[in-house]
């Protein structure tokens, strides 16, 4: 029975985010930043480089697009002052344009506002939240990680989260992929088959923008032309921690600034939560 004495050995494996911050996932190099006001022929380099056309020059500077990203590190190694790895995975946002670094102004206001829409559209879903997830194009990469969530280290269940085999019963629905021109119909009748409230993920780079492969002939650029998006996880793939993120962002148990702590009631009601699963 080595499965027991390892079980012993190594003890709770369980995170427990968001009760806690995560060292592993805080650890995670799950984004990029652009330097405020960043210009020169090294970030035109970095832009020409990109293979998405994720960074914008503007007259006040570069802007980084990171529903565009897909962390493939180019602009990192040409233009190495002016764009990085940063840690973190708390990169979800409730609006489009908030992906887009730095933040213009106004962007505030807008998702102030998205989040107090959200909350009052969820306020219901308080003792259990279920999942519907459809992939519309995927390349299998954020499949992978949404799997992980139901394994013993981020063991979702504990939130009260699970997944559903029909939309009937679902609560949220989680997209994967650039939105093909196949899944668009069975995607929209999946989300028209959900009772409401209900709450869309649009989860990876691909579901949010369309990726490498937006915009052409098989597919649109995101998901958001077929479903309402409320929330953009970014990443290619996302990480677990990333998807969890965007899954409690969407119910409401925590803040959507990259590195945002849980904090105030939205605390107090994922430790509510984590003690009515357990
Ligand atoms: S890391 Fe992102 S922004 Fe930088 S070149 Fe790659 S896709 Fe473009």
């Amino acid at each position: 029975m080595p499965w027991v004495t390892r079980g012993l050995r190594e003890g709770i494996v369980t995170t427990r985010y968001p009760r806690r911050s995560d060292g592993y996932g805080a650890s995670f190099e799950g984004h990029v930043v652009c330097a405020s006001g960043a210009t020169g022929d090294e970030v035109e380099a970095a832009a020409a480089a990109c293979p998405t056309g994720a960074i914008a020059l503007e007259a006040a500077g570069a802007r980084l697009d990171r529903g565009s990203c897909i962390l493939c590190g180019r602009c990192c190694d040409i233009a190495p002052r002016s764009f990085h790895f940063e840690p973190g995975f708390e990169t979800a946002a409730l609006r489009r344009r908030a992906l887009v670094v730095p933040a213009g102004e106004g962007d505030d206001k807008t998702i102030t506002e998205a989040r107090e829409q959200l909350r009052e559209r969820v306020k219901g879903l308080r003792r259990s939240v279920h999942l519907r997830h459809v992939d519309a194009g995927s390349d299998g990469s954020e499949e992978w990680e949404i799997a992980a969530l139901t394994g013993p280290i981020y063991d979702i269940h504990r939130l009260g989260v699970f997944f559903s085999a029909s939309p009937r019963h679902a609560d949220v629905l989680l997209v994967t992929g650039a939105g093909t021109a196949g899944m668009q119909a069975s995607l929209r009748l999946t989300y028209e088959a959900m009772p409401s409230p209900k709450v869309v993920i649009a989860v990876g780079t691909d579901a949010v923008s369309g990726g490498l492969v937006g915009g052409t002939y098989a597919s649109g650029q995101g998901v958001a032309g077929t479903v309402p998006v409320d929330v953009f996880v970014p990443g290619s793939p996302p990480s677990p921690f990333g998807i969890l993120h965007g899954i409690l962002l969407a119910v409401g148990l925590v803040g959507e600034a990259p590195g945002g702590a849980v904090s105030g009631p939205s605390r107090d009601q994922a430790e509510e939560r984590e003690g009515m699963a357990s």
